[in-house]
């Protein structure tokens, strides 16, 4: 009982210290309280036994991923990003197109001079769907393409043959 008589006198002693301190009127009084976290997990309801994956839990909600437990300093990950393997390399197979003049990797076909092909092919497979209307409609025989000045040989007898009105790039060939 001593000890009890003891807590209450020093509990005044305390809340007349606060009450001067803080300037309030009221009496405070103690309270309970607790540390814990703002959510609590609800348990499931019994109603969901037997469709339970439409009823997510609570733990389903959030994202769970590995975390580093230790801190890597910054001479260590700037050792591992700076790595030699990690760094670009030099190239040394690079030469130039002998066509456009235009730098391009060794054994690989020049952009600028595929690109040129394809648009040119383009225009002609446009001529071709003018021409003749669709797909549907092609001949099956092999297709020729005329360029401006150029003649249809003996060899050309029989062949769908597409004329273009211009000049024949240098660098679209005749495909034998
Ligand atoms: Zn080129």
């Amino acid at each position: 009982m001593a000890l009890l008589q003891r807590l209450k006198h020093s509990w005044a002693a305390l809340e007349r210290a606060l009450l001067q301190a803080l300037g309030l009127q009221t009496r405070l009084a103690p309270a309970l309280a607790i540390q814990a976290p703002a959510v609590f997990p609800q348990s499931e309801p019994e109603a969901f036994e037997d469709d339970q994956s439409d009823s997510p839990g609570f733990l389903d909600s959030i994202f769970w991923m590995a975390v580093p437990k230790k801190r890597r300093t910054i001479e260590i990950n700037r050792c591992r990003r700076r790595d030699v393997r990690k760094l670009e390399k030099i190239k040394n197979n690079i030469e130039v197109c002998q066509e456009c003049g235009r730098l391009k990797l060794k054994h690989v076909l020049c952009a600028f001079c595929y690109q040129k092909v394809t648009h040119e092919t383009g225009l002609v497979r446009a001529q071709i769907q003018a021409q003749e209307g669709g797909p549907h409609n092609t001949p099956p025989v092999k297709t020729v393409v005329l360029y401006e000045g150029e003649q249809a040989t003996e060899a050309d007898e029989g062949k769908r043959i597409i004329e273009r009105n211009r000049k024949r790039p240098s660098w679209f060939t005749v495909d034998s």
